[in-house]
C-alpha cells in the first residue's frame, strides 16, 4: 500500500496547473531575502525554507491556491521580490511561498493616483505613469526590481520621502483589495486608514492583490553629488538644502567620512576621506543648489542630467538608503547596520551627538525626509564596525537613551521592529478577520506562533 500523501504532496496534486516551483535550489532562494545585512538575522534565519513556491497568475489561480491552503491547514507567506531586509519573506515553518511577481497589470493611470496589481514592479509602474508626466510619490531604492505589495507590506518609503513622508502617511496609499485566508477566500476593497492596517506588517494579516496609490508631478531631476571637507559644512549644507522650500527635490542624502569610501562604484567621484551630500533636485534648480553647495564650500563631482541617467540607466538612487549599506558591505563584510530617526528641528544636533559619541564604530549615513507631521527631519542608517551582538544592542540602547528612535532591523518579529514593541487593537482585530486560521506568514507576529503544514 502506498504511504498517504503529505499535506503538501497533497496540494500539489489537487492544483496541477499551477506554476510550482519545486527544485531545492530555486525553493532555497526564493525563501530567502536580504536578512543577512544582519549578523543577527543571517545565523537566525539563513537555513530556514519553504517546502514549495508557486506563482500564481490570476485571481482565480491565488483563490483556488489560499483556499486549497485553509483546508491542507499549509502555512502561506506571501513575497514580492525578496528584497526584505528582515527575513520578512521567509517562512518559518515552511508551507508555501505566494510569489505574486506573475500578478502584476497596471489597472488605470488617472491624474494623482494609480490602481495596480500587488506583484507589479516598481520600476515598471514608474516607467508607465513618467510617459504621462507623474512620478511614484515615495519608493524603495530598490524600486528596480521592488514590487508595490512589497513596498507596500515590507517597506517604508525612500526617495521621494522628503516630499510626501512615508508611505503609511495618510494619502500615499489610497485604498486596496485584499484576499481572506479562508477555505472560501472573500476579497475585500479597504479604503484610508483601514487599508494601512495591513502597512508594513509583512503580510501577516491579509494577501493584497491590487492598491490603489497617489502619484506626484513629474520632473526632470538633476542627479548630483556634492564633496565638503568638513562634517558639519557637508552636514549643513544637506540640512538647508533639504528645508529650502523653492528648491524642488526628490532626494536628499549625507554620507559622513568614512562611508563615501565604501562606495567604489563612484570612487572616481569621492575623493578619499570627504563627506558627501547626494542629491536629486529639478533641473530647474539646478543654480540655487549650486549656491547652496558654495556657501558651504562643498565642490561638486558628479552632474548627471536626467536624459542622461536615463540613457546610461544608471542612478545615484541606487546609491541611497539601503543600498548604501549594501554597496558598502560589498567591500567590508564586517559591517553591519543601524535603522533610526531623529527628533525633528533636534536632527541636526543629534546626529553631531552621535558622530561625536561613536566616531570610527558607528559611520552616519542620513536620509533626509518629512516625517509623519510633515516635519522635515532625517532617518539614519548608520554603518557599524561589527564587533558582537552585545556591543550592537548597547550600541542601539545608548541611541535610544539619547531620543535617537531605533528601528531595530535585527528582528524578525514584527512587534520588535519598528512597530516598537506591540500592535494595536485594530491592526490585531485585521488579522483575525483575515487570517483566521493564523496560516499567513506564521512566526512573524508574536501571538501567532509558527506551525509546520497540517499541524
Ligand atoms: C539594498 C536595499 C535597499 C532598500 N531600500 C529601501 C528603501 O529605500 N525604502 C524601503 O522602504 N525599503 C527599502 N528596502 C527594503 C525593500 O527593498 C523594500 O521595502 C521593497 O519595497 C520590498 O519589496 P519586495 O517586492 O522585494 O518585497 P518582499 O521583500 O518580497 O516582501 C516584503 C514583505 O511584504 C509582504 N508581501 C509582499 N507582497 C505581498 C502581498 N501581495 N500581500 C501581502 N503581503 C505581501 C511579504 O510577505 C514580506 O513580508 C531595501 C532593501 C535592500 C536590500
Amino acid at each position: 500500500m502506498n504511504a498517504p500523501l503529505s499535506a503538501i504532496e497533497r496540494l500539489q496534486f489537487e492544483l496541477p496547473d499551477l506554476d510550482w516551483i519545486t527544485d531545492p535550489g530555486r525553493i532555497a532562494r526564493l525563501s530567502q531575502d536580504f536578512a543577512w545585512f544582519s549578523p543577527v538575522l543571517d545565523r537566525q534565519l539563513k537555513d530556514k525554507r519553504a517546502d514549495l513556491v508557486v506563482r500564481p497568475r490570476t485571481e482565480d489561480e491565488i483563490r483556488s491556491l489560499v483556499g486549497a491552503c485553509v483546508r491542507l491547514e499549509i502555512p502561506i507567506t506571501p513575497r514580492g521580490s525578496g528584497t526584505g531586509n528582515y527575513g520578512q519573506t521567509t517562512p518559518l515553518a515552511g508551507g508555501v511561498v505566494l510569489d505574486m511577481t506573475g500578478y502584476n497589470a497596471l489597472q488605470w493611470v488617472r491624474p494623482g493616483s494609480l490602481r495596480a496589481q500587488a506583484g507589479i514592479r516598481l520600476g515598471e509602474l514608474e516607467k508607465q505613469t513618467r510617459a504621462g508626466g507623474q512620478e511614484l510619490r515615495c519608493m524603495p531604492s530598490t524600486y528596480r526590481s521592488a514590487t508595490l505589495g512589497g513596498l507596500f507590506g515590507g517597506g517604508f518609503g525612500g526617495v521621494g520621502s522628503i516630499n510626501y513622508g512615508p508611505l503609511g502617511a495618510p494619502g500615499n496609499v489610497l485604498g486596496l483589495r485584499a484576499m481572506t485566508i479562508e477555505a472560501e477566500p472573500q476579497v475585500i476593497e479597504l479604503r484610508g486608514a483601514e487599508a494601512m492596517r495591513m502597512h508594513h506588517l509583512w503580510g501577516t494579516t491579509g494577501l493584497v492583490l491590487e492598491l490603489e496609490i497617489g502619484l506626484a508631478p513629474a520632473q526632470p531631476w538633476l542627479e548630483t553629488l556634492a564633496v565638503f571637507d568638513e562634517f558639519d559644512a557637508a552636514l549643513g549644507f544637506a540640512d538647508k538644502l533639504a528645508h529650502a522650500p523653492g528648491i524642488a527635490k526628490r532626494e536628499v542624502a549625507f554620507f559622513a567620512s568614512p562611508v563615501p569610501d565604501h562606495l567604489a562604484q563612484l570612487s572616481e567621484h569621492l575623493p578619499k576621506g570627504c563627506h558627501a551630500v547626494l542629491s536629486l533636485v529639478a533641473e530647474a534648480c539646478e543654480a540655487p543648489m549650486l549656491e547652496l553647495a558654495a556657501v558651504h564650500g562643498g565642490r561638486i563631482t558628479y552632474r548627471k542630467t536626467a536624459e542622461e541617467v536615463q540613457k546610461s540607466n544608471r542612478t545615484l538612487m541606487e546609491f541611497t538608503w539601503n543600498h548604501t549599506t549594501l554597496h558598502a558591505l560589498k567591500v567590508d563584510k564586517s559591517l553591519t547596520y543601524l535603522q533610526s530617526s531623529f527628533v525633528a528641528g533636534r536632527h541636526v544636533q543629534q546626529i553631531r551627538e552621535m558622530e561625536r559619541l561613536f566616531e570610527g564604530e558607528v559611520l552616519m549615513h542620513a536620509e533626509f525626509l518629512r516625517n509623519m507631521d510633515g516635519l522635515l527631519t532625517c532617518s539614519a542608517l548608520q554603518l557599524v564596525r561589527f564587533t558582537s551582538e552585545e556591543r550592537l544592542e548597547e550600541i542601539m540602547q545608548m541611541h535610544r537613551d539619547r531620543e535617537v528612535r531605533i528601528n531595530n532591523p535585527h528582528v524578525f518579529i514584527v512587534e520588535d521592529g519598528k512597530a516598537g514593541g506591540s500592535l494595536p487593537p485594530e491592526v490585531l482585530a485585521m488579522k483575525r478577520r483575515f487570517d483566521p486560521k493564523g496560516l499567513l506568514n506564521p512566526g512573524k507576529l508574536r501571538d501567532w506562533p509558527a506551525q509546520k503544514a497540517g499541524a
